[in-house]
């Protein structure tokens, strides 16, 4: 049964203050409360609007506590709104535990939908836009944050992170090594901000550019890099060098498909057949 409370998840700006919805004003200035995460920062752009209403901290650290008794204060039929510091609530921030909460107790979740970093970066940068990956942040240890980047090396959509400024260099340098330096990159900075920028074309270039001006390596960032074009041309040839390596070693041609096809990432009956033909000579002339 639906609960008679309402939950709006709402979006906020991500630095300019006139990016807000007139939805969003409403809402904010009609619910019972608004769950915050830092009430201080929302109070300001609440004042900002005139709007009084009551605000509740909610973060990370006390959203289990905190959460269950906003929960049955939904239950009892209040309305309230869940707003991060800035953009869209969830989106690289906290709430979607809660939100899966409320869910699962039958409390109506609404968005009220506006700004995000991710999507004010990509609508911008010139990028492919049509299929898309968003990696939120990378982890900090360099050691993991390479490891995910290996993963991602060959990914066909357009990727977007969010980075902090002090990493900047770093992330960029680790790039470079895996798309390498002529790939497509975009760092969108300060987004509807006044020192908004976008450095682009490539990860060479972008990497240049903040090596040569440290002083932009600040405020908010999002990094973008193109999709990976499939060097189809070269992957065959190297499948072909490890299937004779793997036959040579004396693995079964049912084996040494399934390892070449997860490596890369081909149908395994095509790889077998290629396998079988590799075997029977066929190729090798
Ligand atoms: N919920 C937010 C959203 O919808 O974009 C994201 C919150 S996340 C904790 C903060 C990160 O978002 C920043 O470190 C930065 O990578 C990115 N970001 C937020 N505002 C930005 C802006 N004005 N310009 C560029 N990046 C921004």
């Amino acid at each position: 049964m639906q609960a008679r409370g309402e939950l709006f998840v709402v979006a906020t700006p991500i630095g300019n203050l006139a990016d807000i919805t007139q939805r969003a004003l409403e809402v904010l200035a009609s619910v019972d409360w608004v769950a915050a995460e830092d009430t201080r920062h929302t109070r300001r752009l609440l004042a900002h609007y005139g709007i009084g209403t009551q605000l509740i901290s909610l973060h990370a650290h006390n959203e289990h506590q905190r959460g269950e008794r906003l929960l049955e204060r939904l239950l009892e039929g209040e309305r309230g709104a869940l707003v991060s510091d800035a953009g869209t609530p969830l989106i690289s921030d906290p709430g979607a535990v809660w939100v899966a909460r409320l869910r699962q107790a039958g409390v109506r979740v609404t968005p009220v939908p506006g700004p995000s970093a991710l999507i004010a970066a990509l609508s911008a940068a010139g990028l492919p836009t049509d299929r898309f990956a968003f990696e939120g942040f990378l982890p900090t240890k360099g050691g993991a944050r390479r490891q995910r980047l290996a993963a991602l090396r060959r990914e066909p959509r357009t990727l977007v992170f969010y980075e902090a400024p002090h990493r900047l260099v770093a992330t960029l340098t680790d790039m470079i090594g895996f798309w390498g330096g002529g790939h497509a990159c975009v760092v969108a900075r300060e987004l509807t901000k006044r020192h908004e920028s976008f450095v682009g074309d490539t990860l060479e270039a972008v990497l240049g550019h903040f090596q040569a001006h440290p002083e932009e390596v600040r405020g908010e960032l999002v990094i973008l890099l193109g999709p990976a074009k499939r060097d189809d041309e070269e992957d065959q040839v190297r499948a072909e060098q490890l299937i004779q390596r793997l036959l040579e070693a004396g693995l079964s041609a049912r084996t040494v498909a399934g390892i070449v096809a997860d490596t890369f990432e081909q149908p395994r009956n095509r790889v077998y057949r290629l396998v079988q033909a590799l075997k029977s000579g066929d190729l090798l002339q």
